[in-house]
Order: C-alpha cells, then structure tokens, then sequence
C-alpha cells in the first residue's frame, strides 16, 4: 500500500471516531435535557419553552457536570424566584422587596374557611387545593384544612416581628417563606366549625406529615432553633415542589439541613 492510501485509510479511521465520539455526546445530552428539563421547570414553575438544541460546549459541560451531585443540579436554593430559595436570617431574598410573577388566590372548595382570601404562586396553590381535597377525604369529609395566614408582605412582617414575635419565631423581614408567596400557615376544623391545632400528637399533624411531601409540601421548622433556626412552627408548610419534598421526606431532612450538608 503506497503512503498516500495509508494516510487515506488513517485519515477514514480518524473520521469514524470523530463521528462516534460526537454521536455519543449527542446521546448523552439529550438523555441529560430528558432527566434535568421537564417541561416545566422545577425551580421556577415557568414553561421553559426553549429545545434541547445540541451544542458542543453544552455538551462537555454536561459531562463534567457528572462529578457534582444530582440533587444540586436539579434543585436552585438561590435564586429568589426558585419554588427551593432557601430562606434564613442570614440568607434573606437579593432583593428585599421581592414578589413573584404568578400570584393567584388559592382556589379550592375544600378548605374550612374561604380559599381565595389568601394567595399563593399559581403551582403551589394548585397543589395546595389537591392537598385539601385529599385532607378532606380522608377524614370523611368531617375535618377541612383552616387556612390561617399564607402572603405576608416585607412591611407586615416587620410589624410582626416588632410586636407580636418571641425571638426565634419569626422570620426577619425580608428572609420570610411568607413573603415568597410559598408557605401557609394551617390548623384543622371539625364539622362544628372547632379549630384545632396541628399539634404534633394529633392525627392530622401525622397524616400532614406522611403526606403534605407528595403535593410538594415541606415542614420547614420542625427539629427547633439548633437545626432550623428557629422553633418548630407545626402549622406551617411551604411549598418546594414534589421532587425536592419527596427528597426530604426520604432522606429525613429539612431544607436546612440539606442547605448546610451541600454547601452552597
Ligand atoms: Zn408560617
């Protein structure tokens, strides 16, 4: 075989290879879109509405990407508009006077008192009505959710605080799951119109409890001030979504917990 067919046939082989190694990248990252891009974004409930379009730099990222753990890749504790901002003292929204895009009144027909008095972001408030009808038949239809406050703004917490809060209570103004338009606070009512309240013996603070994660509810304050920051606050849920929930639940963490453990 003379030199010039031999540099053909490398330059062929080289070729395939070349071919090979970018169809597999291509796999690779179309697999990647499938499990990290819903069609509906997880942090944000935004429709992404952009295709997975195949780039090169893309691509490697996605590889190197590999190293880091799942869960920090598909759940975003950061960015204010993300239905998984981790809120704390310390890590107060970016900008204080933040508010959602996607307010609505929660509609549900199966709440205690009225739903639509209190708002939340549109999926969280869906899932919140599916939570309720749930609650509702499970006890027979005896016992409703009692909403008792959802929306608190920058200024009504700040009042809060000042006047009404023991330290460790509330959030500070500014860092409240409240003002994300994602948390509810909430006890129970009987048929007579009785109010009770979730203590932690109660069976609806249990079935709250097994529960609440498969509608993407989270007990946010529950192992008090050394782990969460704060005391236990048994009425109050706050919406981070169904796969990060369900994490939670499984793992036996609250977000606190996971926000300490990955270190953002
Ligand atoms: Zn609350």
């Amino acid at each position: 075989m003379s030199s010039k067919h031999r540099f053909s046939v490398w330059l062929s082989v080289i070729w395939i290879f070349i071919w090979i190694f970018f169809y597999i990248l291509r796999q690779n990252f179309a697999n990647a879109q499938k499990d990290f891009r819903p069609q509906q974004n997880l942090n944000t409930g935004q429709h992404a509405g952009d295709t997975a379009d195949f780039d090169i730099i893309s691509s490697l990222s996605w590889i190197l990407d590999q190293s880091q753990k799942k869960y920090q890749k598909t759940f975003d504790l950061q960015s204010d508009s993300s239905f998984q901002r981790y809120l704390s003292d310390e890590t107060p929204f970016s900008d204080q006077s933040y508010k959602p895009l996607d307010l609505r009144p929660i509609v549900s027909h199966f709440t205690y008192n009225k739903s639509s008095k209190f708002s939340l972001r549109a999926t969280a408030g869906t899932a919140f009505a599916d939570m309720a009808w749930a609650f509702r038949e499970h006890f027979d239809k005896s016992h409703k959710i009692y909403i008792a406050s959802a929306y608190r703004s920058y200024g009504l917490q700040n009042s809060l605080l000042k006047n009404w809060c023991e330290e460790k209570r509330c959030a500070e103004p500014g860092s409240s799951e409240h003002q994300a338009w994602l948390a509810v606070d909430i006890s129970v009512a009987n048929k007579n119109g009785k109010t009770l309240q979730m203590t932690t013996w109660s069976d609806y603070y249990k079935r709250m409890d097994e529960n609440a994660y498969k509608y993407g509810f989270h007990n946010t304050y529950q192992k008090w001030v050394d782990v969460d920051g704060k005391m236990a606050e048994h009425r109050h849920r706050r919406f981070l979504g169904i796969p990060f929930a369900t994490y939670l639940h499984d793992q036996n963490l609250t977000i606190a917990e996971y926000y300490k453990k990955n270190k953002f």
